[in-house]
């Protein structure tokens, strides 16, 4: 069992290829879009390091981390991921189609705008689908803790969506780069506003809400 996946990520300074037992696209589109938002607003370089550095401090499985060279039999997702110097991504994601035997581009997205859109998206659906088990059956407990860590992610999916819609941000490599584009001082930014320096001085952490919804 499992919902298996592989995922394959360039970086500035490497190649990637990992493998997750539990790789679907509700979760693992909104997480990858979180990684992507902690690195640009704190700056970080866009190589393998950052992005260990990140599962450090997430370390939940919410990302793949297992390097693998490996065949694994039943592979349901296939995630392609490139990441050039300046912070621009592409993003396709696969499905593996059981009757056709075939895989099938679900998703793709050409910039960090188009994959937060589909982070939320993401989100919403899943929202919908665990609010609709909770009319099922009000008993089960953990749904409502899914839900809570789902609206959380969801409110900050469109901090970061709104973030990525300002202007001279989709071009910058980071918010260092992007505050320095128009010469503000950060904190008296005339582009940024206060609810958005709430997300950037604390960027989401999935591990920081998630910890209670785990068992
Ligand atoms: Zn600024």
């Amino acid at each position: 069992m499992g919902s298996r996946s592989i995922t394959k990520i360039t970086f500035t300074d490497t190649t990637v290829r990992l493998y997750l037992h539990w790789g679907s696209p509700e979760y693992q589109i909104p997480n990858m879009a979180e990684f992507i938002f902690w690195a640009w607003t704190l700056d970080k370089p866009w190589t393998a390091d950052s992005y260990r550095a990140y599962l450090d401090t997430v370390s939940d499985g919410s990302l793949p981390a297992e390097p693998t060279d490996g065949f694994h039999g039943d592979l349901e997702h296939y995630y392609r991921i490139t990441i050039g110097e300046n912070g621009q991504v592409t993003y396709v994601y696969k499905h593996l189609n059981f009757d056709a035997e075939d895989w099938a581009v679900e998703f793709q997205a050409e910039n960090r705008a188009e994959l937060y859109d589909e982070a939320i998206r993401q989100l919403e659906a899943h929202r919908r689908w665990v609010a609709d088990a909770i009319e099922a059956n009000p008993k089960a407990v953990h749904y409502e803790q899914d839900l809570a860590a789902i609206d959380h992610h969801l409110h900050e999916a469109r901090l970061y969506a709104q973030v990525e819609a300002l202007p001279g941000v989709p071009a910058s490599a980071c918010q260092s780069d992007f505050h320095a584009e128009h010469s503000c001082e950060r904190d008296q930014c005339s582009i940024w506003t206060p609810e958005l320096t709430e997300i950037a001085d604390r960027p989401p952490r999935r591990g920081d809400h998630d910890d209670g919804s785990q068992d």
